[in-house]
């Protein structure tokens, strides 16, 4: 449990000297409890006090690493349970099986499929990070096949699923330097799961029905020395199981238990690739450090990855591009000339808008702290001013020998003083970005 700001108080000098800046050690005691103050802040407390202070402020959910060098993935350490408390900190790990009842082409094929799941979105790659190998043949020889297989053709990181100890155990001899994650040690596993575990060096899932045996299964892996636990809950359903992570959220970082403070796995096997999109969608949100699926459909993939970059950027710092001039294909002094903001979302939109219209242009992106065209101009962060002096900043003048510019079109009201701000003549866009190509052909041209 953490410290109350009463127990800190009893490690503090007690001298009362203010030079932390508190009037007293107890009020500093309380800052600290209230993460409002950091301890360096006291010169003088003890490393006694240290030592039990910071086993006391250790994150309430642990890190784990599984993967190896560029396959590395990293999931948990979060510490708030609502994002808009501060952020989400490790993004969910998305992954898809592959069957160890698969052999030649079929097999390849299935790897390929794995391999393709990457994309670009907003300017940034996203993609599949693990590969779950499925020990579904029960075999010890066809799961270390298979397991050595995807380590030779799958850049991912690896998890091993299976409920024997001796084909866990023939599978991690073969990929123990990929570092898998292995899936999964159960009340009647333990010893022998923790073992092949603690001995090959890689981390554990504890697999159980209920969160009391969960907690319990975490404390016998510790207890085996195994430190990096991931948790996994065979709850009845999608409903349930929303309502059991929660709980074990909540219990692991409101009330610090540390037999639940590790990261969540979760398997999505039934129903169609929407079905799986659907439920790992709602994992995602509610938890899952880890999300394994079995379809390895693009578009199912691309919805959950959305949802991921969506559910893992800071709420208080909008994505941003740099604020310069983007230029489209190979513009010339010839070529339009249009503003858009520097949230990330709006300027990827417009740049596909603007490519699709094949007509090469300039794009000069405003800096409004990454808020989008309406949100920065009621903000007054989009206004005559900023345009005009971002247009000298970035030599907009030097690009073109015409002086119009284009605006979009939920900021006509601006025109005036715009025009006044640059003497640019101002050519009033499309209100949405997805006419620009129509705009830029008909109307530019
Ligand atoms: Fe107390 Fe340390 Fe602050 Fe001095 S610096 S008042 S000893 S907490």
């Amino acid at each position: 449990m953490a410290l109350t700001g009463l127990d800190i108080f009893k490690l503090l000098p007690k001298t009362n000297c203010k030079k932390c800046g508190m009037p007293t050690c107890l009020a500093f005691a309380m800052a600290l409890a209230q993460k409002r103050a950091k301890l360096d802040d006291c010169p003088d407390v003890s490393q006694e006090a240290k030592d039990k202070l910071a086993a006391a402020a250790a994150p309430p959910m642990r890190k784990v690493v599984f993967g190896a060098g560029e396959a590395e993935v990293r999931i948990g350490q979060e510490t708030v349970v609502f994002r808009h408390e501060e952020k989400f900190h490790s993004p969910t790990v998305l992954g898809a099986t592959v069957s160890d009842k698969l052999g030649g082409d079929e097999l390849t094929k299935r790897i390929e499929a794995v391999n393709a799941l990457q994309f670009e979105r907003v300017g940034t790659k996203i993609g599949a990070g693990a590969v779950a190998v499925v020990n579904d043949s029960g075999s010890p020889d066809s799961f270390a096949k298979t397991a050595t297989a995807v380590k030779e053709n799958c850049e991912l990181a690896m998890i091993l699923v299976s409920d024997s100890p001796e084909a866990m155990a023939a599978a991690v001899a073969q990929v123990k330097d990929a570092v898998p994650l292995l899936s999964h040690a159960s009340l009647d596993t333990v010893s022998k799961m923790a073992k092949i575990a603690k001995d090959n060096g890689c981390p554990l899932v504890a697999k159980a029905k209920s969160i009391e045996d969960l907690a319990e299964l975490s404390e016998k892996i510790k207890a085996e020395g195994v430190e990096d636990i991931v948790l996994s809950l065979e709850s009845p359903g999608l409903r349930e199981k929303l309502f059991d992570h929660s709980k074990v959220r909540l219990l692991g970082l409101k009330k610090v238990f540390r037999p639940l403070g590790y990261p969540m796995i979760s398997f999505v096997t039934d129903g169609d690739a929407d079905a799986q999109a659907a439920s790992a969608i709602s994992l995602i949100c509610k938890y899952s450090g880890v999300v394994i699926v079995d379809t390895v459909e693009q578009y199912a993939f691309l919805a959950m990855l959305t949802t991921v970059m969506n559910v893992f950027t800071d709420p208080q710092k909008p994505v941003q591009v740099e604020p310069k001039v983007y230029p489209i294909g190979e513009p010339d002094q010839n070529s339009p000339v249009m503003f858009t903001t520097n949230f990330s979302l709006t300027y990827y939109t417009v740049e596909s808008d603007v490519e699709a219209s094949r007509i090469p242009s300039y794009i000069l992106v405003v800096d409004t702290e990454g808020t989008s065209v309406l949100t920065a101009y009621s903000g007054d962060k989009l206004n005559e001013k900023t345009v005009a002096d971002a247009m000298a900043k970035f030599g907009v003048e030097d690009l073109v020998k015409h002086r119009k510019l284009i605006i979009p079109g939920y900021v006509a009201v601006m025109s005036g003083k715009l025009e006044e701000a640059t003497n640019w003549e101002v050519m009033v866009g499309p209100r949405e970005c997805s006419m620009l190509p129509k705009y830029l052909q008909e109307v530019w041209n």
